[in-house]
């Protein structure tokens, strides 16, 4: 038998593992030759043997760009731990020990070093790494250079002096965050026109997604767990610190093991939370999204939301803590109207840019176009990551397709009543028009009066809601945020206007009761 290839050896000499995984080899291959890559690979698909090894097969020392200052101390300790000459400069560091990492890098004594991003861009920092010989540039989280990443660092955009100041030097670019809008910016904003991709993919067969809609939400939680879960290990979603409290408190009720996680809560329960939560079986740990980052529990059987994420990226990062086994597992989720209102509201608050905010309701849109979606759940995350694939057949569409009825005629209705009110009522108002109600509010606009009044009997409240839903998801409605859940059209309304765009709804089994759940699900 031939050798094996020098970064197979490094592999299994250095890292203890017998093979690469996935794309890495051809990624290592790429960078160890001295040529640009971009990486985009899941969460704990291995992105960082792609730089490291490369890094200790060429010459001097690779330089690692990360915004995480917790990850790296933990890599420089795991890599220490390997033999492997590594430190790391950041704000953590007194004065003397950033100065001994600054001389030890210049002297040619490291093999990697980690460095924030607001460091390196310093002209102190860039004078050293003039001075030092360089084996690689790896920008970590590289989503971070882009408004559209879910976590944009300013900072991260000067990282294009890399290519301007350092020709020679090849540079990898890693991101668990795929969507093309950030992969358009990465490779601009960082100057890699010219890098190879490497795309994994981003699929986690093992994960049977389900989404369905809020009627009491509660209940269809427990029975969930009751019917597919009764005595696992899972995790709830809920947004705000009291429905994650309530929540627990009413699951232990229901002799379900729940215990809360929010980040108001006193550290020293949260911690001891966290570990029952690793440590003993079936237990449900009902969290906001503050928990998860970091966990590594091999043998969650479920991710249940109770409220829903604000973009698709979130979505997926969340379920994925589910099933990290490879066993089965289910990712649920249950959603209405309400959740939107309410993430439409902490957008506009959020005191953020325009640009910015603008990102986030497209997200939002995007997510409330899955959960409307009729077909296989999985090609609509994975299309929203840029990749293709066939119905999954472990999703709900796929194992209960839903039966279809045309709705096109209801929603010009829908849309015409959100015309013919001024553009500025609620769901809730707009379908007591349609239904012909004089509620207090129709009688204090006159709303009797419009020709929408009374047209809508025939279709009851929740398939108007989910016409509204629809059409919401389908950009020909969107939400007036200065008026309280307060509606308007937009020009794609007039497709639907004209007849030239079927609407089609879920054909429904069972019949909700809105109304006595008026503000509030
Ligand atoms: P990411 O940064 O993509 O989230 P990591 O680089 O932290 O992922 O790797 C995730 C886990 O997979 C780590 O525990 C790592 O040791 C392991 N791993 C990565 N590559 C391999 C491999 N080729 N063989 C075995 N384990 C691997
Ligand atoms: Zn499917």
């Amino acid at each position: 038998m031939s050798s094996p290839s020098p970064a197979l050896h490094l592999l299994e000499h250095v890292f203890g593992y017998r093979a690469f995984r996935g794309e890495q080899a051809a990624i290592v291959e790429q960078v160890a030759a001295g040529g640009d890559a971009l990486v985009l690979m899941p969460t704990g698909g291995g992105k960082s043997l792609c730089y490291q090894v490369p890094a200790l097969l060429r010459e001097g020392c690779g330089v690692v760009v990360s915004p995480l200052i917790a990850l790296m101390q933990d890599q420089v300790d795991a890599l220490k731990e390997l033999g492997v000459a590594a430190a790391f400069l950041n704000s953590t560091l007194e004065m003397d020990a950033a100065r001994e990492v600054e001389r030890a890098f210049v002297a040619g004594e490291l093999k990697l070093l980690y460095v924030a991003p607001e460091r390196l861009v310093t002209p102190r920092f860039l004078s050293l790494l003039a001075r030092a010989r360089l084996a690689l540039f790896a920008i970590d989280e590289a989503h971070c250079v882009s408004a559209w990443g879910h976590d944009f660092r300013p900072e991260y955009l000067q990282l294009s002096v890399l290519a301007d100041g350092f020709p020679g030097v090849p540079r990898i670019a890693l991101t668990a965050t795929a969507d093309h809008a950030t992969r358009q910016d990465i490779i601009t904003r960082l100057r890699l026109e010219t890098a190879r991709q490497f795309v994994s993919s981003f699929d986690r067969p093992n994960l049977r997604y389900t989404i369905v809609e809020k009627k009491s939400a509660r209940e269809q939680l427990l029975s969930f767990i009751r019917r597919e879960h009764e005595g696992d290990s899972g995790i709830i979603y809920c947004l705000s610190r009291k429905k994650v409290e309530d929540t627990a408190a009413w699951l232990r009720t229901q002799e379900i093991k729940a215990l809360p996680y929010h980040a108001g809560m006193e550290a020293e329960a949260r911690a001891r939370n966290q570990q029952i939560f690793i440590r003993d079986e079936g237990v449900v740990m009902v969290a906001t999204i503050a928990f998860g980052m970091g966990i590594d529990k091999p043998d969650v059987r479920f991710v249940a939301h109770l409220d829903l994420p604000k973009s698709i990226e979130n979505y997926y990062q969340e379920t994925g803590r589910a099933g990290r086994d490879g066993q089965p597992a289910d990712a649920w989720l249950a959603y209405g109207l309400n959740d939107v209102m309410l993430l439409t509201e902490m957008i506009e608050g959020s005191g953020s840019a325009e640009e910015q905010k603008a990102v986030e309701r497209a997200k939002l849109s995007a997510m409330l176009g899955l959960c409307e979606a009729t077909g296989c759940r999985r090609i609509a995350i994975l299309g929203y990551f840029g990749e293709q694939t066939q119905p999954c057949g472990n999703c709900d569409n796929c194992l209960n397709p839903p039966k279809l009825i045309d709705h096109s005629e209801s929603a010009r209705k829908a849309l015409s009543c959100v015309f013919r009110t001024g553009n500025r009522f609620g769901v809730g108002h707009l379908v007591d028009v349609l239904q012909g109600k004089q509620s207090p509010k129709v009688k204090e606009f006159c709303h009797d009066r419009v020709s929408t009044f009374g047209i809508g009997k025939d279709v009851d409240e929740a398939t108007w809601r989910a016409i509204y839903r629809q059409l919401l998801a389908r950009g020909a409605l969107r939400l007036k945020l200065e008026g309280h859940g307060g509606l308007e059209l937009t020009d794609a309304a007039r497709a639907f206007l004209r007849g030239d765009a079927p609407l089609s709804l879920r054909a429904r089994t069972e019949k909700f009761h809105y109304r006595g759940e008026r503000g509030g699900e």
